[in-house]
């Protein structure tokens, strides 16, 4: 479904991506892992579009997304940070994603919207939100749209548990409805259940790209956290 091949993007000196290959296929969970600063962010970003690879490819359905705008309706996106207009009620900011997403994505799914409790709250203004409500709302907006991908960069961090179970309910429907949904977070406790393949970054590097079983067997590990652990210990030796 997405197949990004050999990218590379320099920020300076730095290399944020360092001949990243990999890809993508539909009702997978993907988890995209590593320390902070080793790319998860910016390998969202090129899938996305909004940064351009110095080099390399990306291919959305057998398409390549360089300047095509297109399959971008085809993506729910919760970014990391979510950023509004701050005078804006939390019902204007919905119904502004509405109206530019649309003709598009007409079939709105509020299930989260509702789950959250943001309904009683459409009047506040962005700027006067909690953290774990703005998190509400960019996790809300992420689904609204019933799209083939999720991209949740960091979904559950600053959401209470609560919160973060009915989002954690919310994603497993979308892989059982054959949905592509990659995640990124590096609280891996939060993926266990979730996950279908592994990704794990380093200084813009690749690591390795595994299925969950086939890693749980190699490492004889369930946990996730323990799993990879053990991976890169053995690859250090
Ligand atoms: P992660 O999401 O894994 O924490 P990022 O992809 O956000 O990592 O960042 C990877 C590296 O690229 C970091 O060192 C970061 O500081 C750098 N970087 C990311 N975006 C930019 C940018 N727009 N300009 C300069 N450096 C950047
Ligand atoms: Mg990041």
């Amino acid at each position: 479904m997405i197949i990004a091949s050999n990218l590379t993007k320099r920020f300076g000196k730095l290399k944020a991506l360092d001949d990243v290959s990999v890809n993508f296929m539909k009702g997978e969970c993907i988890a995209l892992m590593g320390p902070n600063g080793s790319g998860k962010t910016t390998l969202i970003k090129s899938i996305l579009g909004m940064v351009v690879p110095d080099s390399g490819f990306i291919t959305f359905n057998d398409k390549n997304i360089l300047r095509d705008w297109q399959y971008r309706r085809h993506i729910g996106y919760m970014p990391q940070i979510g950023r509004y207009p701050e005078n804006m009620t939390i019902g204007q900011v919905i119904a502004m994603i509405k109206d530019i997403r649309s003709p598009y994505n007409t079939a709105f799914d509020e299930e989260l919207i509702e789950s959250f409790g943001l309904n009683a709250m459409l009047k506040k203004r962005m700027r006067t939100l909690s953290g774990g409500t703005r998190q509400k709302v960019s996790a809300s907006l992420a689904f609204l749209f019933n799209t083939d991908v999720l991209i949740l960069d960091e979904p559950t961090a600053g959401l209470d548990p609560v919160a973060s179970e009915i989002l954690k309910e919310k994603i497993k429907a979308q892989i059982k409805k054959g949905r592509l949904v990659i995640i990124t977070s590096h609280i891996l406790s939060d993926l266990d259940e979730l996950v279908t393949q592994v990704i794990y970054m380093q200084e813009g590097k690749l690591l390795f790209h595994k299925n969950i079983n086939i890693l749980r067997n190699e490492t004889g590990q369930q946990k996730l956290a323990r799993a990879i652990v053990s991976v890169m210990h053995n690859q250090r030796s």
